[in-house]
């Protein structure tokens, strides 16, 4: 399968990694949208928010459970923002399920 973040995932394609075990990875988006902006992915493909079920959900509350601590390592732990794009319309880029940290500056609403 041709998908970047599957790559990332098993060391084919170099990212700036802050932290990876057997399920996940979190590492720096490339074009970031705040002093802080990273991406956390399961490791294992699952193509968005939308293909989570019984079987791949390990992985997600694997990543939700690291939050704090990334917050906390680079210092956003007092406001920081989780988002990841849910199909074309929201503007999903990567159909590789992917939560957005941002962090860093003040944060908009409503998003546009
Ligand atoms: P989406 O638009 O799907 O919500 O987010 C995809 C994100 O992945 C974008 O913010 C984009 O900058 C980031 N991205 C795309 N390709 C790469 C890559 O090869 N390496 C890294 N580190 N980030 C990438
Ligand atoms: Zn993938």
């Amino acid at each position: 399968m041709d998908c970047i973040f599957c790559k990332i995932a098993c060391g084919e394609i170099k990212a700036d990694i802050e932290y990876q075990d057997d399920k996940i990875v979190i590492f720096h988006d490339l074009n970031p949208q705040a002093p802080v902006h990273l991406l956390a992915i399961p490791k294992d493909h699952i193509q968005s928010l939308d293909h989570i079920n019984e079987s791949n959900c390990n992985a997600v509350s694997h990543i939700f459970k690291h939050l704090p601590k990334i917050a906390k390592k680079f210092g956003i732990e007092n406001g920081y923002r989780l988002v990841s794009n849910c199909g074309e319309k929201a503007g999903q880029t990567v159909n590789h399920l992917h939560f957005h940290i941002l962090g860093g500056r003040d944060m908009r609403w409503p998003p546009g």
